[in-house]
């Protein structure tokens, strides 16, 4: 399956006109495919499973940004936490707490997203509002000197009502923006990943600056 490059030209230039970060999402994808992209100057990749990460992470090269999109299990942690660059998909304190483990005996800090629970379908991962005031407050307890975290990332409810996801992604922005003036010991919280193949020109429309394309790029996947 070869790339679709004149969509990715094009993406890629819609992009740029609102500052906006691709994250490619290569999973279930071959090496191949991955190496294509990256001639075109492509750097930053996303995955959703731990074991393909790594064994892809191993042959690649290694000036490619990784960025972890799946849900993250703690004793998975260990094999990525020498080089990924970015974790979207963090829920939980204890999470956090293990992330900060296996960052400090890689001696580095790893930047992190925390997730939100967006949609309406009870299946996806993440953090209502009242759940992510908590985990802000615990913060406060906790000392994480060897976690950043960067931003919010959020999924949308899989639907072709663009309403429905147009009102989830401002719910998203309105917590982004609530939780960017708080004081923050990294001072960068400006990471809001939001927008996938089927709705990114509208997370993008409504002040996402990530955005995780997979399909468009890479083609439909098969289901795994
Ligand atoms: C698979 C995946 C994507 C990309 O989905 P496409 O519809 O192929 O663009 C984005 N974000 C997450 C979290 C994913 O799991």
């Amino acid at each position: 399956m070869a790339i679709h490059k004149e969509a990715y030209k094009s993406i890629l230039e819609e992009l740029k006109t609102h500052d906006v970060t691709l994250v490619a999402v290569s999973k279930t994808k071959p090496i191949e495919d991955i190496l294509e992209l990256y001639t075109w100057g492509q750097r930053d990749f996303g995955e959703n499973y731990v074991q393909e990460l790594v064994d892809k992470q191993k042959e690649l090269p290694q000036d490619i940004r990784w960025h972890f999109i799946g849900h993250l299990q703690t004793n998975k942690l260990k094999s990525v936490a020498s080089f990924v660059h970015l974790i979207h998909g963090v829920d939980s304190i204890r999470l956090l707490n293990e992330i900060n483990k296996q960052a400090e005996k890689n001696n580095r800090i790893i930047d992190v997203l925390l997730q939100i629970h967006i949609a309406q379908e009870e299946t996806k991962f993440g953090l209502d509002e009242k759940e992510l005031e908590e985990l802000f407050n615990q913060l406060n307890e906790n000392v994480f000197k060897n976690i950043c975290i960067r931003g919010l990332m959020g999924m949308a409810s899989f639907t072709e009502n663009m309403d429905t996801v147009r009102s989830e992604f401002q719910f998203l922005k309105t917590l982004f923006d609530t939780y960017s003036t708080i004081q923050n010991r990294c001072s960068n919280f400006t990471v809001l990943s939001m927008g996938m193949s089927s709705d990114y020109k509208v997370a993008i429309e409504e002040g996402s600056n990530l955005v995780r394309i997979g399909s468009l790029l890479f083609g439909k996947r098969n289901s795994n």
